[in-house]
């Protein structure tokens, strides 16, 4: 069952929208506050989130960047006259925006849509016993948890991605640490050490004088 979190000051607004979801069929978190939203996003494996903009404390904008760091869809829900919100809010991330007052049928269909769309993205990767979570950006081999670096993570994750093929360290300096043909190699080599040590693999296979390949 898909989870949604709503971030909702206003009890009757937040206490319909919840009647409605849980109608269709979705488990329903719910927040009053920003800093209570805060804490379930932090803690709690959410779907989608439901975001007011004007909320006491933390603001919804606020709390975008935590949101999308972890890859949750977010439909902002918006006062009429709150297009500098809209547009701040599509900058920061969030999928889509509902005007209040909505009707419950306009907002599920937003759900379903904004969900089926973040359904698209592959949300794993693996190889041998080795899996990638996308959305949680977490690797596992033989079902626990590896405990890698964001670099070593987004780098495995080319390496997968590009399964069979050979990348060159200066595609992967540049596509990992957003460094041009000048910067230094050395650092895609002594991550790949790790990656291969800390996976315990003999999959990434170096190519000689040109870069690294994941074995298919
Ligand atoms: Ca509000």
């Amino acid at each position: 069952m898909e989870r949604i979190l709503i971030i909702e000051d206003e009890d009757p607004i937040r206490e319909l929208i919840k009647l409605h979801l849980t109608m269709a069929g979705y488990e329903v978190l719910e927040a009053a506050t920003g800093s209570k939203g805060l804490e379930l996003i932090k803690n709690e494996e959410i779907d989608l989130i439901l975001l007011d903009i004007m909320l006491p404390g933390i603001d919804g904008l606020s709390l975008l960047p935590e949101i999308t760091k972890r890859d949750v869809s977010v439909i902002m829900l918006t006062a009429k006259d709150g297009l500098k919100d809209k547009m701040q809010g599509f900058d920061l991330g969030a999928d889509d925006y509902i005007t209040k007052p909505f009707q419950a049928v306009e907002l599920l269909a937003r759900i379903k849509a904004v969900l089926r769309r973040s359904n698209k993205k592959a949300s794993s990767l693996s190889f041998d016993d080795i899996s990638i979570n996308l959305e949680q950006h977490k690797v596992f081999k033989g079902g626990k948890e590896v405990d890698l670096t964001f670099k070593e993570f987004e780098l495995l994750k080319l390496l997968v991605e590009n399964k069979g093929m050979v990348m060159t360290r200066e595609k992967l300096l540049q596509l990992v640490w957003d460094y041009d043909y000048e910067g230094n190699t050395r650092t895609v080599d002594m991550h790949i050490k790790r990656l291969r040590e800390k996976l315990a693999t003999d999959k990434i296979k170096t190519v000689y004088k040109v870069g690294y390949r994941l074995e298919a």
